[in-house]
């Protein structure tokens, strides 16, 4: 059924801060998308809440997430961005962290994990017929992104 994004995105942000509290600071960026997607609510939220848990945990040293929003008039698609400061990930293994029970070695070491929740997003945004993507540089954080097909 037809949804506000823009709900779904405040309704994953306020279920994280209310599991996190005061360590975490989450800006919202871009033109909030005011506008009516068909999708289901409970899974979006989900795939929103697993990037935005990834962004908090895989960022030890920077408590600041932004999450973004476009919309593409064009390509008749909004995109959804979540951006941290963490650890990052190496080039050569960005694709494979949406893979079923795939974790980055020098994470794993440090960071609890069944290496299945960008495996579920990727799941749910086909599901949809959108797109998920990662850029990201070691060290420095990492973007992770969905689009949805706006009809
Ligand atoms: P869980 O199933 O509990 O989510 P997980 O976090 O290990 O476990 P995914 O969310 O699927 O599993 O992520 C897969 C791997 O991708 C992670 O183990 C980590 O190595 C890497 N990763 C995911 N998000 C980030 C991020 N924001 N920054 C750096 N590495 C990340
Ligand atoms: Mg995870």
């Amino acid at each position: 059924k037809p949804v506000n994004l823009e709900n779904v995105i405040s309704n994953a942000i306020e279920t994280i801060l209310q599991t996190h509290e005061q360590q975490v600071k989450i800006e919202r960026h871009g033109t909030k998308p005011d506008i009516l997607i068909p999708l289901d609510e409970i899974r979006i939220e989900q795939v929103l809440i697993n990037f935005l848990t990834n962004a908090v945990k895989y960022s030890p040293h920077n408590n600041q997430v932004i999450v973004t929003t476009f919309v593409d008039h064009e390509a008749q698609e909004v995109r959804v961005n979540v951006t941290d400061f963490g650890i990052g990930i190496p080039d050569f293994k960005q694709d494979a962290v949406f893979k079923k029970f795939y974790r980055v070695e020098e994470s794993s070491l440090q960071f609890q994990g069944m290496g299945i929740g960008l495996f579920i997003c990727s799941e749910i945004i086909k599901q949809h017929h959108g797109s998920v993507g990662v850029s990201s540089i070691v060290d420095e954080g990492s973007t992770f992104y969905f689009t949805l097909p706006l009809n």
